[in-house]
């Protein structure tokens, strides 16, 4: 384990376990569907990965990097790269590592409803609903978990600990 990590919450096993789950309830709505993969940028490139093996349909990928600012008055979305193929009448599954005040992904959300996507839904690796600000939720979730700072498996603090193999909650006095 890392030095810099507390506890181990979901182990590499646990997750491809889950992804496995998510991914037949995936192909089961889905299997008659022209669907697109939309991931999240940089955070939920390895639980994508890690879902997209079973997923066995003839699904697009495409990415999205977004920076959500908190200013004084509110909080903005800011598209740094957006998708690169027109939306208009398919199926898009929004991919992210983790749902929280759900400000990015309401903002996302609409923003491809408005483009005419014919649905937009999310998967979410993990799920802090108890800090939910914004009227959003996932129609996949693999984890419910408390609030708390997690890394891993995508999640990062200041750019690192995206690479570790499992999720972990990292020691408060890194960040305080
Ligand atoms: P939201 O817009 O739902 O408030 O924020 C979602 C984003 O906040 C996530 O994509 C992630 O970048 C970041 N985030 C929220 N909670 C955590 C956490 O516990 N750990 C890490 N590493 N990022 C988090």
């Amino acid at each position: 384990m890392h030095k810099n990590v507390k506890e181990i919450l979901y182990t590499q096993d646990e997750i491809a376990f889950k992804c496995k789950e998510l991914g037949k309830r995936i192909m089961n709505d889905y299997h008659d569907k022209d669907l697109i993969l939309i991931g999240l940028l940089k955070g939920s490139v390895p639980f994508l990965a890690e879902l997209s093996k079973y997923i066995s349909l003839d699904v697009t990928f495409d990415y999205m990097d977004v920076s959500s600012y908190e200013g004084t008055q509110s909080r903005t979305v800011t598209i740094k790269k957006d998708i690169e193929q027109d939306v208009t009448g398919k199926d898009i599954l929004l991919v992210e590592d983790i749902l929280d005040t759900g400000k990015t992904l309401s903002t996302v959300k609409a923003m491809l409803e408005e483009r005419g996507a014919a649905s937009v839904e999310i998967v979410t690796m993990l799920d802090k609903k108890e800090c939910r600000q914004f009227p959003i939720e996932a129609k996949y979730v693999g984890y419910e978990i408390p609030n708390a700072f997690v890394v891993g498996f995508g999640l990062d603090f200041n750019e690192k600990y995206r690479n570790l193999p499992y999720v972990g909650i990292l020691k408060e006095e890194c960040y305080q």
